[in-house]
């Protein structure tokens, strides 16, 4: 099934797995599998670790296991700046193979330690690749906050739209502590003429190291409550799981009260926090 079909009759819940360290044996994502499975997603997505200079298929064989095995839709990340055209032709061959109809489309951090392959500048070029390759649901990300490297968001914007012009089906946002910003972002993207649906990314917060590499890596900002929080928590691992879990909450029945098309939970394979949000808000998604 094409993901962006789920949106005429819901809002979406998906959830969001990463592949287990190259050194980690990859039996380790069953179990996050197994603790997730309950939650009835509408998609559980894989990302797809774009550090290295080599292609690797651990989310392929990862994303095949959650269509085929457990019985629910997947969608493959993709970030093809390290990757050939040919490259990329193979690993949708892949999905093919296996039933992979969703891909999320993306370009990938610049690593300074690898030298980009050419043939992919920006996502909006592999979005139009995987058009003319394949009947594939396509996915993109989006940035309420703008992306780290944008001069503005209305650049920002302006190049979502050559982005979803190409081909993409759906968004999904980086994460965010602000729910304002995604609100302004979405009536902007509207705006500007985008209007596939948008997915909202939530992030539980369970420790401060945790948020410290986010802001660095996406410069999110972090709201005065969200602050607060931490730093009366941080000491205190378990009050600290439980209001990151009560601020996500907080964040997404906001959101579906506002008619977010759905949320895109990043789960950190961790289950047990995942679970207690679903629990949380699982009523409010189906009403
Ligand atoms: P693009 O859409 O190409 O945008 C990148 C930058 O280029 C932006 O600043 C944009 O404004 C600019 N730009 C775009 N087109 C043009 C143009 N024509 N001319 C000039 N400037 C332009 N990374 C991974 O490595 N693996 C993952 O699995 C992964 N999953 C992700 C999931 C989600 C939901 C999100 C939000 C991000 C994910 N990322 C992942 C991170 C992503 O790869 C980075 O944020 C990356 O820096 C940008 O990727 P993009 O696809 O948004 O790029």
């Amino acid at each position: 099934m094409k993901t962006s079909d789920l949106f005429k009759n819901k809002t979406v819940l998906s959830l969001e797995v990463f592949p287990p360290r190259r050194t980690a044996p990859i039996n380790m994502i069953y179990d996050t599998l197994d603790g997730l499975k309950g939650l009835n997603p509408d998609f559980i997505s894989v990302t797809y670790g774009a550090g290295g200079s080599e292609m690797n298929t651990a989310t392929l064989e990862i994303a095949s296991s959650i269509k085929n095995h457990y019985g629910i839709e997947s969608v493959a990340h993709l970030p093809c700046i390290n990757l050939t055209k040919s490259e990329v032709l193979e690993l949708l061959d892949g999905f093919r193979q296996a039933g992979i109809e969703n891909i999320l489309a993306l370009r990938g951090d610049i690593n300074p330690d690898f030298i980009p392959k050419q043939d992919f500048r920006y996502a909006s070029e592999l979005v139009s690749f995987i058009k003319e390759n394949g009947d594939f649901n396509v996915i993109g990300a989006c940035y309420p906050e703008g992306h780290n490297e944008s001069q503005s968001l209305a650049k920002d914007i302006r190049n979502l739209k050559a982005k979803v012009d190409a081909g993409t089906d759906q968004l999904i946002t980086q994460l965010f502590f602000d729910n304002d910003f995604f609100y302004s972002f979405r009536e902007r993207t509207r705006q500007a003429g985008i209007d596939v649906p948008i997915q909202a990314g939530i992030m539980p917060v369970v420790n401060k190291k945790q948020i410290e590499r986010m802001v660095s890596l996406c410069g999110v900002k972090l709201p005065r409550k969200f602050v607060s929080m931490m730093s009366k928590y941080e000491h205190n691992p378990v009050a600290m799981r439980d209001a990151g879990i009560a601020y996500a909450v907080d964040q997404i029945v906001d959101l579906t009260a506002e008619g977010v098309d759905g949320i895109h939970l990043y789960t950190m394979n961790n289950p047990y926090i995942a679970q207690k949000i679903y629990a949380a808000v699982s009523s409010l998604l189906a009403a």
